[in-house]
């Protein structure tokens, strides 16, 4: 099927009114870059050439703008902050740039004037996936978001060659492809030739006595990698200010070991340089063998010890010292993955600028602050103790130092020997492993949790003991995302008909979303409302039929669940209503069903094996359910290979019912249940994570909640759950997963899911078929809705109207104010 680019997003006509002078003024700007930089001829330039000629004239837009943003921090002396996250799933970022800089007319027209389409223009740029899911889409959402509010920043993180992988699915499988990001070129990037920092690995560490009597720790390493910077910037919303994103390469200090290449071992002279590359060539290199799982390490180290040897040398190069690092500069810990730069501050601060133990800790813990994402324990990261003693020496040293003085402490404030172990920064039980979540939480003056019953649970439960013995720390800071790229971008004609229904103020102030509330009952603006979402899903059908070959029919209800594939988001819960939901049509094929279509998307982590297990069931399930002529197409169901944020931004604007149906208690937050709802998706859902805050807001009339709460869930779990007696329970439950288990899906080979159901049988860990009753019935309620348009329609408008909370921007203004100590713009 054909796999050509996505279109992008239709950008918002009509917010900014170009003047004949700056249209030509940009055209010509083009057309220099197309000829002079791309090196191409107008009338020959294919679609890609006028992507990076116009990416490149609206650079230009933006390169005085971000010197004048730093030149005005540094001059100010203003507070900023360096946001460490492994990821950054930025996706495209010419209608994010023009966007934000007012200039997607002016842009559109320059265009015209040469014949050429901007949205086309827009839809060749690759989409920069330099990270899975929603930990980097939201380190994404909040540059963005801090560039908007006026807070200095530089996000730091790791340039990927391979982002995560492009998903494939054949003979509905999925199928592992490089994505290859870069191979046309990144417009956007500055290569910083002077920016280079050594990362040091393995060697030694031996103490000397220098001339005052003093002992210090030298490390002696055994393998230099260096970290060459590349700068891409990020324009804030009306261009207010451009901030960084500088993302870190690595390269061999040798390129070449020429004594072996002369005598002939062509290959293995460039061995060490293949090692050192290694580390930034992919995202999440799979960790089940001993050499994936030190590459990773090895990639923590290096972004982060490259990202604070930077920082530092700023500070230095406006101030006397590090003692009052703190005051300038804020640290954010986006999950552990960079929770060694904990270590590593403390290293450059006593090894290499001398300061004391005591007073380096006093600047670290004010400096670092560290954000949670999940509270799996699979998830929380450790490292084996011997690894950490090879690849980092003297961190590990660090490690046992810091630990002693932490556990001094907690000794000291009375905690008996369980309470120790529990809070030790090593983990002795299964072989001794660093606990990096509790370095992160011990070298931090703030922890958070990502919504409200994420932050409770931490307190609660895996954090209860540190937080106790480090004296409360935990704080929530729910998440959000940037409604630019949400809502602006990705709908613009719902956009439109907001600016026209309650003004223009709304673009910049979310809050002014709520003046729609006494137009929800307004039967001429839900028609309007209904209109958008109509026009959407034409497109969202055409994509379909283009992607995958399946002609969905654009009246009926969309029910959309898009997201990583993974056990607790119970994609599996989904299915099996959906062959419950097949079962019920085969059997009273002429009752008044509601004609809907379930469409999937996401991708599982290529060794996580059920994940793709469950992949491969919903492309069976839709193979069958597709081709059954007796449903007249009353059900469809469809899995959209790849998603990544431009797949994302062409589904939202198309879904009615939007899937958030996780086990409560194991979804730190969602976004794309607030990306979702800010379009006029109606959410089912169960009370976990941020779900639990959008019930609030939009209030339960106008959301379908079903399910155990995570206080039930841990009940279940205590009490021994048995899911036979759940199946036994439910007829419809059990129809579905016989149906399964016995081929019904998978007519050449009956057997493929047996295993599958037998293990839910066995060790329903999920509770999907404790669930999966209350997730029926609301499936049923929502259809009924469905059939009364007035009100499922001011249903819709009431969700638009009351999530402005959700704004990224909301989240921001409450890090830097709570956590960070700077200045953001209050409007
Ligand atoms: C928002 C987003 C996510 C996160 O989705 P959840 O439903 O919160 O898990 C993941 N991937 C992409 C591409 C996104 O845009």
């Amino acid at each position: 099927m054909n796999d050509s680019p996505l279109p992008a997003p239709g950008l918002p006509a009509g917010f900014d009114a170009p003047d004949e002078a700056a249209v030509k003024a940009f055209r010509d700007s083009i057309l220099a870059k197309l000829v002079y930089q791309v090196g191409g001829r107008p009338e020959r330039a294919s679609p890609r050439d006028w992507f990076i000629a116009t990416a490149l004239a609206a650079r230009d837009h933006i390169v005085d703008d971000w010197r004048r943003s730093n030149d005005q921090t540094r001059s100010d002396d203003r507070k900023g902050v360096c946001y460490l996250s492994m990821e950054f799933l930025i996706g495209r970022l010419l209608s994010d740039a023009l966007g934000n800089l007012g200039l997607t007319e002016t842009a559109r027209r320059a265009l015209e004037g040469l014949g050429v389409d901007l949205d086309t223009v827009a839809g060749q740029e690759a989409d920069a996936a330099l990270g899975n899911g929603g930990l980097g889409r939201l380190a994404a959402c909040f540059m963005e978001s801090m560039a908007s509010v006026d807070v200095p920043a530089y996000g730091y993180g790791i340039r990927y060659e391979n982002g995560l992988f492009r998903q494939v699915i054949a003979g509905g499988i999925q199928h592992e492809v490089p994505e290859d990001w870069l191979a046309l070129g990144n417009p956007w990037e500055f290569e910083r030739s002077g920016l280079v920092y050594e990362v040091r690995f393995g060697g030694h560490v031996r103490s000397e006595v220098s001339v005052d009597g003093s002992t210090r720790m030298i490390w002696h390493a055994g393998e230099i990698v260096n970290a060459l910077a590349y700068d891409t910037p990020v324009v804030g919303w009306r261009g207010k200010r451009v901030n960084t994103l500088r993302l870190w390469s690595a390269r061999a200090t040798d390129p070449l070991q020429l004594g072996d290449f002369n005598r002939g071992d062509h290959v293995g002279s460039q061995s060490a340089r293949m090692r050192a590359e290694a580390i930034s060539r992919v995202l999440y290199p799979g960790d089940e063998s001993e050499a994936g799982q030190e590459l990773r390490l090895r990639q923590e180290y290096f972004f982060a010890s490259a990202s604070l040897q930077d920082i530092l040398r700023r500070h230095l190069s406006n101030h006397a010292d590090l003692s009052n690092l703190a005051e300038h500069i804020a640290v954010q810990l986006n999950d552990t993955h960079p929770a060694i730069g904990v270590a590593e501050l403390m290293r450059l601060l006593v090894d290499l600028h001398g300061m004391e133990w005591d007073a380096a800790w006093t600047v670290t813990q004010a400096v670092f602050s560290y954000t949670n994402h999940t509270l799996l324990p699979e998830a929380l990261e450790t490292w084996a103790v011997p690894m950490m003693e090879r690849v980092l020496p003297r961190h590990m040293q660090i490690i046992y130092l810091i630990n002693a003085r932490h556990l001094d402490r907690a000794r000291t404030g009375g905690a008996d020997d369980m309470l120790l172990s529990a809070v030790s920064l090593i983990d002795e039980r299964h072989g001794r492993r660093v606990r990096m979540g509790h370095l992160a939480f011990v070298g931090s003056h703030r922890i958070n949790g990502v919504s409200a019953l994420h932050s409770q649970l931490m307190r609660d439960t895996v954090f209860a003991d540190l937080n106790q013995v480090c004296g409360d720390r935990i704080t929530n800071k729910t998440n959000g995302i940037t409604f630019r790229r949400w809502l602006h971008r990705a709908n613009p004609g719902l956009t439109r008909l907001l600016v026209d229904a309650i003004g223009p103020a709304v673009l910049d102030d979310p809050n002014r979303l709520a003046d729609l509330v006494p137009l929800a009952d307004d039967a001429a603006f839900q028609q309007k409302f209904a209109a958008q979402r109509r026009a959407a899903k034409e497109r969202l059908a055409s994509l379909i039929a283009g992607r995958i070959g399946l002609r969905v029919d654009p009246d009926a209800l969309f029910d959309v669940q898009i997201k990583r594939i993974h056990e607790y988001k119970r994609q599996l819960l989904n299915i099996v209503q959906t062959v419950a939901l097949y079962n019920a049509m085969r059997a009273r094929p002429t009752a008044s069903w509601v004609p809907r279509v379930k469409i999937f998307a996401g991708k599982a982590a290529p060794s996580y094996h059920k994940a793709k297990d469950i992949i491969r069931l919903a492309n069976d399930v839709a193979a069958v359910v597709n081709d059954d002529p007796t449903l007249r197409g009353l059900l469809k169901v469809a899995f959209i290979p790849n998603y990544n944020v431009s797949l994302a931004e062409g589904i939202i604007p198309a879904a009615d019912l939007s899937e958030q149906i996780s086990t409560a208690g194991l979804e730190a937050s969602g976004t794309g249940n607030m990306k979702l709802a800010l379009n006029g998706a109606l959410t089912i859902g169960t009370l976990d994570g941020a779900n639990v805050e959008i019930d609030e807001r939009v209030g339960r009339d106008n959301i379908f909640i079903f399910g155990l709460t995570a206080e039930e869930v841990m009940e279940r779990k205590r009490a021994g759950y048995d899911a036979r007696a759940a199946a036994a329970a439910s007829p419809e439950l059990r129809g579905a997963l016989d149906a399964i288990a016995s081929g019904v899906f998978s007519p050449g080979e009956p057997g493929r899911y047996r295993g599958l159901v037998e293990g839910l049988m066995h060790d329903d860990r999920y509770l999907v078929t404790a669930d999966f009753d209350s997730y029926n019935t609301r499936q049923r309620d929502v259809a009924s809705r469905w059939s009364q348009p007035e009100s499922w329609w001011r249903s819709a408008v009431l969700n638009t109207a009351q999530v402005g909370w959700f704004s990224s921007d909301r989240t921001i203004r409450e890090y830097a104010a709570d956590i960070w100590g700077v200045a953001a713009d209050d409007s």
